[in-house]
């Protein structure tokens, strides 16, 4: 395929159906890479919405050598901007946002030794090292760069390429799979799919797609779980055609600014902020 991007992100969300089927008749929501219901009862999923929650931040740590891609992208900016622009949208420009761009502001918390990791170990990781606290004014997330595979019931998953742990507010990024992406050819991929995973990702632990933030039309993918049902959405858990995905490519992934969710899926968080 000439274009990964979405094919990628896709690869991602596709475990969720398969960890789910293969997990023995588990009636839990799958861990990988969408939230766990509401009913939970986790408070952070709809608190970032809450006008009195003016902060959010998201702590960044990665496993030595498995670090985000950072810096100037030939002809399209800081390799950051898609990040910042997309998240700073899912609040309308209304919170301050915390997204650390250099890996100098990130941190290395040196080897880790497990190449299968599980939602257990994850969240060990992340009691580790997450130094960020939520405040009645604050919300934060805890990213962290590994390498290594996913892990579940079916054992290793060598596509997915994030996952985000229900209320907890952890994300794990799956840096030799995005890596993974890449080619002689299409050099600069591996970036953009790292960015629009951490997108997704983010997306999903705020609450999106209907779990935590309300639908305004109908668009959740009924059989993929907290995904919309738009294809040129960063939300949508698949885009099977190389040509789809280079027509979304063409789309949205041109600029350093170009926003990746659909109306749809803005529509239900402009909702909650009021909108830019
Ligand atoms: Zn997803
Ligand atoms: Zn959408």
């Amino acid at each position: 395929m000439r274009w990964s991007l979405l094919v990628v992100i896709a690869a991602a969300c596709n475990g969720t159906p398969a960890g789910s089927g293969g997990g023995g008749g588990g009636d839990d929501e799958p861990a990988i890479d969408a939230p766990r219901p509401t009913s939970d009862g986790q408070p952070g999923v709809r608190g970032v919405f809450d006008p009195l929650v003016t902060d959010v931040t998201i702590e960044i740590d990665y496993e030595a050598g498995a670090e985000p891609y950072t810096g100037q992208m030939l002809g399209f900016g800081d390799t950051f901007d898609l990040g910042v622009a997309n998240l700073d949208r899912l609040f309308a420009g209304k919170k301050a946002l915390t997204l650390p761009r250099t890996t100098a502001t990130m941190e290395n918390i040196g080897a880790v030794p497990d190449q299968e990791l599980t939602v257990t170990d994850l969240i060990a990781l992340a009691a580790a090292h997450r130094s960020q606290v939520d405040t009645p004014t604050k919300k934060t997330y805890y990213v962290v760069f590994v390498g290594g595979h996913f892990t579940d019931a079916n054992g290793p998953n060598p596509n997915v390429l994030g996952v985000s742990l229900g209320g907890t507010g952890v994300i794990a990024m799956f840096k030799d799979v995005i890596r993974g992406t890449g080619s002689v050819a299409l050099p600069n991929v591996p970036r953009y799919v790292e960015q629009s995973t951490l997108i997704h990702e983010v997306a999903h632990a705020v609450g999106l797609v209907d779990t935590g933030v309300s639908m305004v039309q109908p668009h959740r993918d009924a059989t993929h779980g907290a995904h919309c049902t738009d294809d040129r959405c960063v939300m949508y858990w698949l885009n099977e055609g190389a040509s789809d995905a280079a027509a979304y490519v063409q789309q949205h992934v041109l600029s350093n600014n170009s926003i990746l969710f659909d109306a749809a899926c803005l529509a239900d968080v402009d909702a909650l902020t009021g909108g830019p």
